[in-house]
């Protein structure tokens, strides 16, 4: 969801005031989730700040990577990913609006996930984006999560491809609530309901069986009672086209794209990159790992964001 321009049919309920009443974190990072990595080697640095500086109008897209410093797992990384741990994987768009039990078991997962996924605060690397946009640098950011940490952190040129966990809305009638509004009703209508979380996904989903699920009372909307979803697009959905229109201009004004921590396996992002690659625009990707742009990407860089991109001079 992009932030500093209105668009119709885009609506933006998760102000920065909102966010601002938290603070953000200055604990030590949680490194559960970030895959071994060595420390930026001199000459990466040198690189990539060369990349930066020859850029005046950088087109960003971050991804799960640039969250695991926050303590949000990712799905795809080696060991530490959701994917990689159990067996887990996230719902399915069709099955989520198809299915009353799909809902129900979504739901309860994600009431009990919440208080821990909502707490999560930005990273060092939120926050180097965050500074890039206020000193000109950062033209547009893309980011495929929807934990809100670039929100929080205070980006504003922002578009949030998937989504926001932080959104709820209406699939009849489109009202809009708040996320941790939803958890109030949620609390309402489940007074006595008892359930043990057994980890975090990077949705916000936790893990509990079919039992504890079954009692799970589920809000319907409060205007018309229709079916509420988060405001993200899950897994067998697609981005909406004004959507993918609207970052394909921004990228059109852009002079060089860098990714951090993503992979880039879906292809609702990799196909900016394709886009980058078509314009002949310089491409640094910073990501634990292999992705889908090292092979056209002019830089590659093993290293994790909020280590490296501190350590680069914006000027
Ligand atoms: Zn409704």
């Amino acid at each position: 969801m992009f932030s500093a321009r209105k668009c119709s049919g885009v609506f933006r309920a998760i102000t920065l005031h909102h966010f601002r009443s938290h603070s953000v974190s200055r604990a030590f990072p949680n490194l559960t989730f970030v895959p071994a990595c060595l420390p930026p080697d001199p000459v990466e640095v040198e690189e990539l700040q060369r990349f930066v500086s020859n850029s005046k109008r950088l087109f960003v897209m971050t991804g799960a990577g640039i969250s695991t410093e926050s303590g949000i797992p990712d799905y795809r990384s080696e060991g530490v990913g959701l994917y990689a741990r159990t067996d887990r994987r996230p719902v399915q768009h069709a099955e989520f609006i198809r299915s009353a039990s799909a809902r129900q078991r979504y739901w309860a997962r994600n009431f009990v996930g919440w208080p821990q996924f909502s707490s999560h605060q930005p990273n060092k690397a939120h926050l180097v984006l965050r500074d890039w946009e206020k000193l000109g640098k950062l033209h547009w950011l893309v980011t495929q999560n929807v934990d809100a940490l670039h929100t929080k952190a205070g980006s504003q040129r922002m578009t949030e491809l998937h989504g926001c966990t932080h959104r709820v809305f209406c699939l009849a009638c489109g009202d809009r609530i708040l996320r941790s509004e939803l958890q109030e009703h949620f609390e309402t209508l489940n007074p006595t309901w008892k359930a043990e979380a057994f980890g975090v996904a990077p949705d916000g989903d936790v893990f509990l069986t079919d039992e504890q699920v079954h009692n799970f009372q589920v809000p319907a909307c409060r205007k018309c009672g229709g079916i509420l979803k988060p405001d993200v697009t899950f897994f067998g959905d697609t981005v909406s086209q004004e959507k993918v229109r609207f970052v394909h201009r921004r990228l059109a004004e852009s002079d060089s794209m860098l990714v951090a921590g993503s992979s880039m396996q879906v292809y609702s992002g990799y196909r900016f990159a394709l886009a980058a690659r078509e314009k002949k625009l310089p491409i640094a990707v910073l990501n634990i790992g292999p992705t889908r742009l090292d092979h056209f990407a002019s830089l590659k860089l093993n290293s994790r964001c909020g280590e490296l991109l501190p350590l680069i001079v914006c000027t």
